[in-house]
């Protein structure tokens, strides 16, 4: 240990969430598995701790929770998915993990997805314990919980990063353009209903049957989701508009668990 708290010392990385090229990450894990309360200590202040040496990684804590910026957060949820798509996903110690977050959570991002079982989101952005918060609805729709729990996320928790990540061929759309009617499902389509109207007329058939009318939809759905954060939520749009934290939409392929964020 001592020697990877020294070269974390020397060589502070510029990129603080580059997993696999932190030597202090190896530290922060390390010290946090032994039980570290040095606060103010150099090791456990390097913006590191979501840091894989070899090939172990750990969760994030609190000192790299504070460094990273909205856009290394959007930075390591597409190295995250490229890991992913290459079947080279991090390594991790997860029962050492539960331990060293047990105390307390330092996620630099929140996503809102669908519960849809092929798009575990932890999973295809290859994320562990204590990284990201997940909050996951079919149709990955908003309302005033998740609003409120990505509020939580950012103001209370220091998440840096909001992403809604719609997928293709997703039920919950279909269900929508439609117009299923079937118990409490009635009024979750419903707020998928105006993503409908902002897809051109020209194309065509707009039902179930036209997969490309579909995913059309479903990134119009998340569009519409990204606006209604910042519409309805006066203290993620001060943070936005701050710089505090980033917004991202994007959408994932069912068929090449690729992740296509959105420009803007
Ligand atoms: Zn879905």
């Amino acid at each position: 240990m001592g020697r990877a708290s020294s070269r974390a010392e020397t060589k502070p990385m510029k990129n603080p969430i580059n997993r696999l090229s932190l030597f202090a990450g190896l530290a922060a894990a390390l010290l946090l598995a032994a039980g570290c309360q040095c606060p103010k200590s150099a090791c456990c202040s390097k913006p590191a701790s979501v840091a894989a040496i070899g090939a172990v990684a750990a969760p994030i804590n609190k000192a790299a929770q504070a460094a990273i910026t909205p856009q290394q957060a959007l930075a390591e949820l597409k190295a995250g998915n490229a890991r992913f798509v290459a079947g080279h996903p991090l390594t991790r110690n997860l029962p050492a993990d539960v331990k060293a977050t047990a105390s307390g959570q330092y996620p630099f991002a929140v996503v809102l997805s669908c519960i849809d079982s092929r798009q575990p989101i932890e999973i295809v952005l290859d994320q562990g314990i204590g990284d990201i918060f997940s909050a996951r609805v079919a149709g990955n729709v908003l309302n005033d919980d998740v609003l409120g729990s990505m509020e939580f996320a950012c103001k209370v928790s220091g998440a840096k990063l909001i992403a809604v990540i719609g997928h293709s061929n997703c039920g919950a759309i279909k269900g929508a353009v439609d117009d299923v009617q079937l118990g409490n499902l009635t009024g979750l389509l419903a707020k998928v209903k105006p993503a409908i109207d902002a897809v051109p007329a020209d194309v065509q058939p707009r039902n179930s049957k036209n997969h490309e009318f579909v995913d059309k939809v479903a990134e119009a759905n998340v569009r519409l989701v990204m606006q209604q954060i910042r519409e309805r939520s006066p203290i993620l749009r001060e943070m936005l508009d701050k710089g505090q934290v980033g917004l991202v939409g994007g959408m994932y392929d069912l068929s090449t668990g690729e992740v296509h964020f959105f420009d803007k």
